[in-house]
């Protein structure tokens, strides 16, 4: 057995102990005190041989940034990898979710998504320090704690550090049970369209009134035609509100949906397509807001490169690595639209993202570990 490997298996329990620590220490996006507990108690857990920098987060916890003094002479550029610390789970889920190892798995609220992930990474810098293995890059960690809530305070931060990076390694879980990386994710809008009409008696004067509810109504059929599901384009009207009673002819009304698409161009039609509607109904007004919050993470050949190495890589451990395109956004998304070579799902192998049967496979925690050390010392 390869020396990472071998290292990464000999080191299992004190990896399985510090995902407890992390599960343990519960951090809901919307609650910063917490999440900056668990940004603490990172900093506690990172080798001495790292040099940690927190950064403001505005209504959310801190974000952090690790940079490891690691093997090897005269470091030329950087490797950026990017966590975050928020997960979707209120406090005191520990409580009916708590962490636990059971039938080969560890259980346990953002187990999964993502603080295994954050824990492999950790060990993986020990481990190439421990065996004094050389690197010729410096290697910045990023964990941010707004991820789940769409990555408003660190963005900025991510793009930067993204920028000066030779490649970027996203410690997200990876795709189903087989551990597939992500090679492509949608990317992700948000929008509200806002109608506004004429509220009248709808028995004095119906005439006189513009039904919002009415002409919003036409519209989501009009919306609705942007999805094109060969493209991958789904827009998907999911909330809607307008009207105060039944005998008034609504004045407003309102629709809150979210846009997903695989290239950028798509999203950008589908963008000017919002900006374009117009009332059916000319007494009526129609306001748009938003957005692509997220722009999607394309498998471009320099992707599609790093993937083709991270394949590599897993071969020699006899792991045969897949790849697989997801719905879902991550901070990769960012990365990747700045034209960094990113990987994404590198974290741990597992199932149930924000559901109860969150876990995480035992026996994929070792060659986990080691592929984050391995690509650390080849990019
Ligand atoms: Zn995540």
């Amino acid at each position: 057995m390869d020396a990472i490997l071998a290292a990464a298996h000999t080191r299992q329990k004190q990896i399985i102990r510090l995902i407890r620590e992390l599960v343990e220490c519960e951090s809901p996006s919307s609650e910063p005190a917490a999440v900056d507990r668990f940004v603490n108690l990172l900093c506690d857990v990172v080798p001495s041989c790292a040099c940690v920098k927190t950064y403001p987060g505005g209504r959310f916890g801190r974000h952090l940034v690790c940079e490891f003094d690691l093997p090897g002479k005269r470091k030329q550029g950087s490797i950026l990898a990017l966590g975050h610390s928020d997960t979707v789970w209120p406090l005191g889920t520990l409580a009916s979710m708590p962490f636990r190892e059971k039938a080969g798995r560890l259980w346990g609220p953002g187990v999964y998504d993502m603080k295994a992930g954050i824990a492999f990474f950790l060990y993986a810098m020990r481990i190439l320090r421990e065996l004094d293995v050389p690197v010729a890059r410096r290697v910045l960690l990023q964990i941010n704690s707004d991820e789940e809530v769409s990555s408003e305070s660190s963005r900025v931060l991510t793009e930067r550090n993204a920028r000066r990076s030779a490649a970027v390694l996203v410690l997200e879980p990876s795709a189903g049970l087989e551990g597939s990386l992500k090679t492509a994710r949608k990317g992700v809008g948000g929008y509200i369209v806002t109608v506004r009409g004429k509220a009248t008696h709808s028995g004095l004067d119906f005439e006189g009134g513009a039904s919002a509810v009415l002409e919003l109504a036409r519209q989501i059929e009009r919306i609705a035609a942007f999805t094109n599901l060969e493209r991958g384009i789904t827009v998907n009207p999911g909330v809607i509100s307008g009207g105060t009673r039944s005998n008034v002819v609504a004045a407003e009304a309102r629709l809150e949906l979210d846009l997903r698409a695989w290239r950028l161009k798509d999203a950008a039609a589908v963008d000017r397509k919002f900006h374009a509607l117009r009332p059916i109904d000319k007494r009526c007004t129609i306001e748009v807001a938003g957005g692509l919050n997220r722009p999607p993470l394309e498998r471009s050949p320099a992707v599609r490169k790093l993937f083709h190495k991270a394949q590599e890589l897993a071969r020699e451990m006899g792991v045969e690595l897949g790849e697989s395109a997801v719905g879902g956004g991550s901070d990769g998304n960012f990365t990747a639209a700045l034209g960094v070579p990113t990987l994404d799902g590198l974290g741990a192998v597992g199932e149930g993202a924000h559901a109860r049967n969150e876990s995480i496979l035992l026996d994929r925690i070792a060659d986990r570990t080691a592929l984050l050390a391995k690509l650390v010392r080849e990019l």
